[in-house]
């Protein structure tokens, strides 16, 4: 690290650490701890902002340092980042990774009474609630479980942001 470089502000921190859920911004990796990792070197821009910095885990950051990713992903990642934290809630993020970090898993089980939570996936078509069929039993009038599906759709979706092309 060159001397006199100044350590990124705190504010920034806590923002790229917040829009990539603390985890490593790569869909297909997700692990932690994280570094704050500049997507345009230090060495060129001189400046630390928002919009340059990304969370990546010590792997990622490295591949990306030897660029073993290139940049036009890594500015994708972070442009995807954006459009899924304001589109999508927790537990529909969290599907969505579970989704793009196995591609064979096309449904998944849950808690009844989870669909509102899921509800803007389930509006843009990305998912479908399933039925599987047989007695799943029901508490307080609910269904004691409910299986959701990747729609064709939803798994384009997913394919495109593992891939560092545009979501929208
Ligand atoms: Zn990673």
């Amino acid at each position: 690290m060159p001397e006199g470089r100044p350590s990124v502000p705190m504010a920034i921190q806590r923002d790229v650490l917040v829009e990539a859920g603390h985890r490593c911004a790569i869909p297909t990796c997700r692990q932690v701890p994280t570094e704050l990792a500049h997507i345009d070197p230090w060495s060129k821009v001189q400046e630390h902002t928002f919009a340059n910095i990304i969370a990546l885990c010590p792997t990622c950051h490295s591949r990306y340092d030897q660029g073993q990713i290139d940049r036009q992903s890594m500015l994708q990642y972070k442009a995807n980042l954006s459009v899924l934290n304001h589109r999508y809630g927790d537990l529909e993020r969290r599907l969505l990774e579970l989704f793009a970090a196995e591609p064979k898993t096309a449904v998944i089980q849950l808690p009844g009474g989870f669909g509102i939570m899921l509800s803007y996936l389930i509006q843009d078509a990305l998912l479908v609630p399933v039925d599987m069929g047989g007695n799943r039993g029901y508490i307080m009038g609910m269904p004691a479980a409910e299986c959701f599906g990747l729609t064709e759709k939803g798994r384009e979706f997913v394919t495109r942001w593992a891939q560092a092309r545009p979501v929208d």
